[in-house]
């Protein structure tokens, strides 16, 4: 087992070299003073550079190659037990990157990465402007790259293939289209039933006592470092809540009583602080050196109590997946999420299945009250439990409540196959998307700044990325519904503020792999079938047919 050990070793320094600049991305969000920003670029540019050689070596495929003689890993099927082992999965993985990132040539690598970075700088002016032309061009250039880059890592079928894989290996195009149809086709019902069609004219529904529910949800751009976005990233540089919130989200809430809060929930879900810490960033974010180090971040609204509420669920979920991975996987490229829907899986089961339920708020409201007296001393748990959990439709994906929020993610990978495969130009761009919006939602942004030019990831050429989230959300149901098999009393025990039981769960079947396996491949082994739609509409039907007194 030579080239295995050597391998191990090599892929050991790349490891380390990531997790240095993640230490240095952690700090350039949190406690970096803004004065060093174009030191702290250099110092991240020369770890991504050394990163990028010392894995993309001649002599890392060749110990890829020499390893799997080893293990023979080459006759392996995925019903094989040997394919589970670290070992084959390790050498699987692993040549999988390296033909990827080896594919890709060096000189088009540096032009993404510039073309990305004068991206974000010209969207962040575009959207203060609300101004999409001062994007367009910019847009233009990584969209020819991007196509560029598709075409260097090859495909059969469908240009979106390889730049999907990147972030959800093991799923094609044609299947996110196939479930987003059914998906659809569901939804459209249950949000009219919801929403009784007041909501396309921007008007808080009576019934539900509407309006977006939402924590400015914390998303995760950059897969490979955790760097989560931004969701309201760039809106004119601030960090202002969203307009409106549903009563009593609106009122104050102390900062302090609020950060109190999160932290005591999330040591009860099993976050371990000895192994983690918790601090404050503009844009929520999950990032870890270790196993034995995730860095979690926060924000607090004193007016609008779910962004730091659900954010911290959230990113409390991601955190709980990075602190699972076996040792064994420490220093590997196995040390890492499955993939980004299956990370966004684990945020979204703490932050809603769990986080926005019945049985949790009969246990932490009491807690809530306490805390905030001032606030909620008028309110009972069924009025909070309604209020954040308020369906309407609404133009801002971070703010889109859970029903809603897939329409979102249609609307956005519909027309990046639209614009790779040519049927839309980008100039056209605004007017495409103020069309989906109006077929999706039934309702149209009045400006660029709340319309097309609202998510950063275009402008990071991040394309192919959106479908995770809804992707995610489909998992967190999927997994949901398996464990409650193995858990019967699973909401009694949520009712009773005890989360054991479901964390070792999660970690037995799903945290420990880490990369190992691709999502399906996951899905499969924890008995959860193919991915599909139906148990997340399930929990819809289930959920706000209870909520609505209606028959979903
Ligand atoms: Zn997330």
């Amino acid at each position: 087992m030579r080239a295995l050990e050597d391998l191990r070793e090599r892929l050991g320094v790349v490891a380390d070299l990531d997790a240095a600049a993640a230490v240095l991305g952690w700090d350039q969000e949190t406690y970096m003073p803004p004065g060093a920003i174009e030191a702290r670029a250099a110092q991240l540019t020369t770890l991504a550079r050394l990163s990028h050689e010392t894995f993309t070596d001649e002599k890392i495929g060749r110990l890829l190659d020499a390893a799997a003689t080893e293990l023979d890993a080459d006759s392996f099927g995925s019903d094989d037990p040997a394919f589970d082992s670290d070992d084959a999965s390790l050498v699987r993985v692993a040549t999988r990157d390296w033909e990827r990132a080896t594919k890709i040539p060096a000189d088009l690598v540096a032009r993404l990465a510039h073309a990305a970075s004068m991206g974000q700088q010209a969207w962040q002016r575009a959207r203060q402007a609300s101004d999409f032309s001062a994007f367009e061009d910019h847009l233009r250039t990584i969209l020819e790259l991007t196509r560029d880059k598709a075409e260097a890592l090859g495909y059969d079928d469908r240009i979106y293939d390889p730049l999907l894989a990147e972030f959800e290996p093991g799923i094609s195009t044609g299947e996110i289209e196939l479930l987003f149809a059914t998906l659809r086709q569901e939804l459209v019902p249950i949000v009219e039933a919801l929403t009784d069609g007041a909501a396309d004219k921007g008007e808080i529904p009576g019934r539900l006592d509407g309006s977006p529910d939402k924590a400015e949800r914390p998303d995760r751009v950059d897969g490979s470092e955790h760097d989560d976005d931004s969701d309201r990233a760039g809106a004119s540089g601030s960090t202002a809540p969203p307009q409106i919130a549903p009563p009593p989200l609106d009122r104050v809430f102390d900062a302090a009583a609020q950060w109190d809060f999160g932290v005591a929930v999330i040591e009860d879900f099993g976050f371990d602080f000895e192994h983690g810490r918790q601090d404050r960033s503009a844009h929520p974010f999950t990032t870890a050196f270790s196993a034995a180090d995730v860095r979690l971040t926060t924000r607090i609204h004193e007016d609008f109590l779910p962004a730091g509420l659900f954010g911290t669920l959230h990113e409390c979920g991601h955190g709980l997946y990075e602190q699972g991975f076996a040792p064994e996987l420490a220093r590997t490229p196995l040390a890492d999420g499955a993939s980004l829907g299956v990370h966004e899986s684990q945020s979204r089961l703490w932050e809603i299945l769990v986080g926005r339920s019945r049985p949790f708020w009969a246990h932490y409201f009491p807690r809530l009250r306490d805390s905030f007296p001032e606030s909620l001393d008028d309110i009972d748990t069924d009025a909070f439990y309604r209020a954040i959990n308020t369906v309407r439709p609404s133009l801002i994906r971070v703010e889109a409540d859970e029903v809603t929020y897939n329409f979102h993610i249609m609307v956005r990978f519909e027309l990046e196959n639209a614009l790779l495969e040519g049927r839309v130009a980008v100039g056209d761009l605004p007017a495409a998307w103020n069309d989906a919006m109006e077929r999706y939602l039934g309702i149209v942004p009045d400006s660029d700044a709340d319309g097309v030019l609202q998510d950063i990831h275009w402008s990071m050429g991040a394309i192919g990325y959106f479908p995770t989230y809804t992707l995610g959300n489909l998992m967190s149901a999927q997994i949901f519904a398996r464990l409650r098999q193995d858990i019967p009393d699973l909401d009694e025990q949520i009712a009773a503020g005890r989360f054991d039981e479901l964390l070792a769960w999660l970690r037995h079947n799903i945290h420990r792999h880490g990369r190992k396996f691709t999502a399906p491949e996951l899905l499969e082994r924890i008995g959860c079938g193919p991915l599909s739609a139906e148990p997340w509409l399930e929990h819809i039907r289930g959920k706000y047919g209870e909520l609505s007194g209606k028959s979903l």
